[in-house]
């Protein structure tokens, strides 16, 4: 079973992200507030976050900058305002997984929760059975800064971060 930590201060998202999990088989947790997901996140305890930007206590690219920063190298997936395209790179660039944004739908959430799980479990079977010499695996990002790479174990044509993929 997979465990899920939402760190979201919206009572309706919050609910709403963790029921759609809990009725797809994960064993969510909410906490509301960035330091209390800080906390939680480092424990080891998960194997996915969803992380909010705007959270009471410490924002959501401070908690996703310590989390990296202590070595927690779970995936993580910012949820952002639809606007913010900024904030979302700035995100990304900070060691996030993958975001999505706000409003959307439990489905695409669900998709990239899912393929943030099997990406992190199957990483190097998918490697080498599907893509042993291709060229496409040596493909530079073209966010182009040194932890990204082009990836071609998951998603053909986006970028992650090389210690994901
Ligand atoms: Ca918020």
């Amino acid at each position: 079973v997979k465990r899920v930590l939402i760190i979201e201060d919206e009572a309706r998202i919050a609910s709403f992200v963790e029921k759609g999990l809990r009725a797809n088989g994960m064993t969510p947790t909410v906490v509301s507030d960035g330091v209390t997901g800080l906390d939680y996140a480092t424990t080891g305890e998960f194997d996915l976050v969803v992380l909010d930007i705007g959270l009471p206590g410490m924002d959501g690219f401070t908690v996703l900058r310590r989390l990296r920063q202590a070595q927690v190298q779970v995936p993580v997936i910012v949820l952002t305002a639809r606007d913010s395209v900024t904030d979302t790179v700035a995100a990304l660039e900070g060691g996030a997984d993958d975001y999505m944004a706000k409003p959307f739908r439990f489905d695409e959430l669900l998709a990239r929760i899912r393929l943030r799980l099997r990406t992190e479990r199957g990483l190097e079977v998918t490697v080498l059975l599907d893509a042993p010499l291709s060229p496409v695996g040596r493909w530079t990002c073209p966010r182009a800064s040194s932890p990204w790479r082009r990836c071609s174990c998951a998603i053909p044509g986006r970028c992650c971060r090389a210690s994901s993929c």
